[in-house]
């Protein structure tokens, strides 16, 4: 696909993409968006494309040649629960609903690829298009899974992409091993007796032991765990049943914790259970920890992360690949795939100027869907090359 078909293919894409982010959905919500993409992919004549699997997934799966290797591209289609404050033409149209973290522009991108593949082919195997729900959520991927992704559609690799606000359009980066963290979540829950706010003696409040609670916290990453395992701990929210004049009975702490390690991950639940006991026992509380693992951490296979790196250098240019990128600190459900076959995630440019992601000002840069939907089809070619291809 050259010249002017490249040009159309960017004009549609454009198009979907604005689509897309007019109609954001939830994770699992995505009716109209799995629809659009399932049409999509019939129109663009894929061998087999499957709908509502783990809930409003779709795959799509493509067959050229004879070869019987099978890899995975995919895509998520959530949005999230944040009302818009951009000023864009195809703004949400669904109130307090929108695409802030660019999946809409991740969807349009694989969309893309399966036309450039399906028109053009250049490649022996099959390729399997994955489109995910509730990402966010961190359930999707699981969801598909437990649907019988792996037996339904097998493949042996996968990959997949993020959009990166402050990196440059155009720019690409990755590395191998951990590159995102795990995500734990914790909620600690303090019982004593609450009372009058002047006879503080008389009964047993937890609001002093839960502000202990959170300062003890603080010496779980600075002097527990090694400063060579990356890790933090965050109390994000402090709520009790206290008013004006009565001293609180009830304390809940809730937060959320990130590492690259299952060892790491285990050691911080540890540590905080031994931490909220001791010190609920210092201020004769009673004390309950629930603690949930919401996100594996995501793990780059060496090798297909050079293969990654081969393809990226063919799109974006040699100058414009990262091999060293630092490992982040949020967590991606597409790590779940990687429980089951080994694959590569990358990152790609949305831009110096665009707000972060999550915010309300966020937009996918329409720039980078090209970059996008050559790097997904370039790892096809490289990594399915007919036989021929290969040789020559
Ligand atoms: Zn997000
Ligand atoms: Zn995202």
């Amino acid at each position: 696909m050259i010249g002017a078909n490249l040009g159309r293919l960017v004009e549609d894409m454009t198009a979907w993409r604005r689509d897309l982010h007019a109609h954001p959905e939830f994770g699992f919500e995505e009716q109209r968006t799995s629809a659009f993409v399932a049409a999509k992919l019939r129109e663009f004549g894929l061998d087999e494309v499957v709908e509502d699997v783990g809930g409003t997934g779709v795959v799509g799966r493509l067959k050229r040649g004879s070869g019987n290797r099978a890899i995975a591209l995919r895509a998520d289609m959530d949005a999230l629960r944040i009302p818009e404050q951009g000023d864009v033409p195809y703004r949400s149209t669904r109130l307090g609903t929108m695409h802030a973290c660019g999946h809409d522009g991740h969807t349009a991108m694989l969309l893309g690829a399966a036309r450039m593949l399906a028109e053009d082919g250049g490649f022996d195997g099959t390729v399997c298009f994955i489109f995910q729900p509730a990402e966010e959520w961190g359930k999707g991927a699981q969801a598909m899974l437990a649907d019988g992704l792996m037996e339904r559609f097998p493949f042996d690799e996968i990959y997949g992409l993020h959009n990166m606000p402050g990196l440059p359009v155009g720019r690409f980066e990755t590395r191998t091993g951990a590159i995102m963290s795990a995500e734990d979540n914790f909620e600690i829950v303090l019982k004593g007796v609450g009372g009058h706010a002047a006879r503080p003696h008389s009964g047993n409040e937890t609001l002093v032991a839960a502000c202990a609670t959170v300062v003890n916290l603080q010496t779980i990453v600075s002097r527990r765990l090694s400063p060579a395992d990356i890790s933090v701990v965050s109390v994000t929210e402090l709520l009790t049943d206290g008013t004006r004049n009565a001293l609180p009975g009830l304390a809940r702490i809730l937060g959320d914790a990130r590492s690259f390690r299952p060892e790491v991950s285990a050691r911080i639940e540890a540590e905080m259970r031994v931490i909220a006991k001791g010190t609920a026992d210092a201020y004769g509380c009673e004390v309950a920890v629930t603690y949930t693992r919401e996100f594996v951490p995501l793990i780059n296979d060496p090798v297909l992360t050079g293969h990654a790196f081969a393809a990226a250098e063919t799109v974006f240019g040699a100058d414009n690949v990262a091999t060293a990128a630092e490992p982040m600190t949020g967590s991606e459900d597409f790590a779940r795939f990687l429980e089951h076959v080994p694959g590569c995630f990358v990152f790609i440019g949305n831009g110096e100027g665009s707000a972060p992601l999550h915010n309300p000002r966020y937009d996918f840069n329409d720039d980078a869907l090209i970059f996008g939907a050559r790097f997904h089809a370039e790892v096809i070619r490289q990594r399915l090359a007919p036989a021929d291809y290969a040789q020559a």
